[in-house]
């Protein structure tokens, strides 16, 4: 099924200037970008957006990540987006995540893991309409 998804290529990665290879390795997977917007995130933003993850210990320090710099956010399209996505994006933290994974590539911490994916179809719909309303 062609689906959509969101990414976001997050602060650490902006600022290392690593967007143009992350666009890149997302063209040749066979993603199509549908939108895309460098934006700066205000920290009731970021907060919004990471809603269920607000009472876990590590959430005040990823609104403050997340608010440190610009960050690009993308609908992304292909067949099996979501799933497809996620796992070119890699596990959580780079020490785990797979050879050729975006994370092991770009990430330098748990926190500071260069992208984000939606993780399921149906978050991809809310985080999508979050950034893209018009989508
Ligand atoms: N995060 C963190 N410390 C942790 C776990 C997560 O700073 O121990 C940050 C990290 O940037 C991660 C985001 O919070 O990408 C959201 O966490 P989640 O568990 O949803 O990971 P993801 O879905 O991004 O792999
Ligand atoms: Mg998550």
């Amino acid at each position: 099924m062609v689906e959509r998804t969101l990414a976001i290529i997050k602060p650490d990665a902006v600022q290392a200037k690593h967007s143009g290879m992350i666009i890149n390795l997302i063209e040749l997977n066979k993603f199509s970008i549908v939108r895309m917007e460098k934006i700066n995130l205000s920290k009731e933003r970021a907060e919004k957006f990471y809603e269920v993850h607000k009472e876990r210990s590590f959430f005040q320090e990823l609104v403050s990540y997340m608010t440190s710099g610009s960050v690009i956010v993308m609908a992304l399209e292909k067949e099996n987006a979501v799933k497809d996505w996620r796992d070119l994006v890699g596990a959580t933290d780079p020490l785990k995540a797979a050879p050729g994974t975006i994370r092991k590539m770009f990430g330098t911490s748990i926190g500071n893991n260069a992208t984000h994916g939606s993780d399921s179809i149906e978050n991809a719909k809310v985080e999508l309409k979050f950034f893209f309303p018009n989508l």
